[in-house]
């Protein structure tokens, strides 16, 4: 296992009622800031529950800004961040998923970035963005509502920006950026339409590859954690698409996917991200849903870098789907386990191949040319996975291998 520091101070408040916490976890004499998405906040009286118990208490004076996108764009945050100075706002609440929390996350850091007439510089904070908001040292405080599962923002100090109009979605961290708590309502859940409950599968399931299939360093806690994970979210993900109002396994997938991305399987272990790195490039050209770019690239990342990736395969194969049969060989039992992740992404109702989402080998090009604009030249847990290697990748997964 390699040398690492653990750091995670977010409080999570979880389980059925408990927006009211809000009351206690937000200080008293806040001014808020309410940051929410494209409506699903307001329609599922989540927006009100939240108001009620910010109200319920202490001497609040609460401000309220809707339409983060999924995928949250960089300018729609810009105004956001405006609105924090306008209104001297100390405490954001993003009520809503990954794209809310992130997107609150950015508010939070570059607000302070401002121009001589007080609003938020455009290049200041683009530059930030570009620079992985590494170099920013204050923050206005964040909690944050989770409404879906999938991402684990609601437990980590990173989120991703869309900016359409340079066609870039760029991650960023800072320790900063964690949420001072959030509140996990397994009962939000039920609302959501079943493209997204898979879709937050999914996206917990790549999150935990990313950090488990790279190459054995002996880290046995992290492993079995991982491995898991991975059990329970493809044992949960199959209930949950035949019995959507079963609320354990709601329970179960909500915490699985913050336990995916909070730190804790990704500490002493390399760490590979190529899919997420890819995919990225996919939603920003072609509007792809972010867990859906991570089922289609996925299943080739594994198979282009099976070489590098073998002992973890195998290890994959045999601990996460129990493949034993002695009369394969190691090329066969990795693809097996491919196959078996295929198909399982299959069953949730997710694409596994550029076909499954429309697009033609012509697709390529242009997403090798912005990982080259974004200098994504370097990607994998050996940092050798350059544009040929993820031009394979994308070749590999212009049509699938798994049953339809
Ligand atoms: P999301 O983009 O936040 O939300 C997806 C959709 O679900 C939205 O249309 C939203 O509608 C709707 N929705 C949310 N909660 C709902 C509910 N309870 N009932 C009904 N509809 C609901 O989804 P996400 O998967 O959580 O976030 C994806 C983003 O996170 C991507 O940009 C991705 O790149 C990023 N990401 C971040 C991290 C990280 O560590 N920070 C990791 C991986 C991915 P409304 O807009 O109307 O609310
Ligand atoms: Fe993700």
């Amino acid at each position: 296992m390699n040398n690492f520091q653990y750091y995670n101070p977010v409080r999570i408040v979880f389980g059925e009622g408990q927006i009211e916490q809000l009351s206690d976890l937000v200080p008293t004499d806040a001014r808020v800031l309410i940051t929410y998405g494209g409506g699903s906040a307001q329609r599922t009286g989540t927006l009100d529950e939240v108001k009620t118990a910010l109200a319920a208490s202490g001497n609040r004076t609460v401000f309220e800004f809707g339409g983060i996108e999924a995928n949250p764009e960089f300018t729609t945050l810009l105004k956001a961040a405006d609105m924090v100075n306008e209104h001297n706002i100390d405490f954001l609440l993003a009520v809503g998923g990954g794209s809310v929390i992130d997107g609150s996350k950015f508010v939070a850091l570059v607000s302070s970035l401002t121009e001589e007439d007080g609003t938020v510089s455009r290049d200041q904070a683009w530059d930030a963005l570009t620079g992985y908001c590494k170099n920013i040292d204050s923050a206005v405080d964040l909690g944050a509502v989770l409404t879906i599962p999938a991402t684990g923002s609601e437990m980590n100090s990173g989120g991703v920006i869309n900016y359409s109009e340079r066609q870039a979605k760029l991650p960023f961290g800072n320790p900063l950026a964690f949420p001072k708590f959030s509140i996990l309502d397994p009962i939000k859940t039920l609302t959501l339409p079943e493209r997204q409950v898979m879709n937050g599968v999914a996206d917990a399931f790549v999150h935990v590859m990313e950090q488990y299939l790279t190459y054995p360093v002996n880290a046995k806690v992290q492993d079995a954690f991982a491995e898991s994970l991975l059990k329970i979210l493809i044992d949960e993900g199959l209930v949950v698409k035949q019995d959507p109002e079963n609320l354990e396994t709601r329970k179960n997938i909500m915490w699985t996917a913050t336990m995916a991305l909070n730190g804790l399987i990704g500490t002493g272990v390399p760490q590979d991200w190529t899919t997420h790195m890819v995919g990225h490039e996919l939603t920003s050209l072609h509007a792809i849903d972010h867990a859906r770019t991570l089922t289609i690239v996925l299943p080739s990342v594994m198979r282009e870098l099976k070489e590098s990736k073998k002992e973890k395969l195998l290890q994959y194969a045999r601990n996460v789907w129990n493949i034993t049969d002695t009369d394969l060989d190691d090329d066969a039992i990795i693809e097996t386990a491919i196959v078996y992740t295929e198909n399982f992404f299959r069953e949730l109702g997710l694409p596994v191949s550029l076909e499954d989402v429309d697009l033609t080998e012509s697709a390529i090009d242009p997403i090798i040319k912005q990982l080259e604009v974004h200098n994504m030249v370097k990607l994998g847990e050996h940092g050798t996975n350059d544009l040929e290697v993820s031009r394979r990748i994308l070749q590999r997964a212009v049509t699938s291998k798994a049953s339809s």
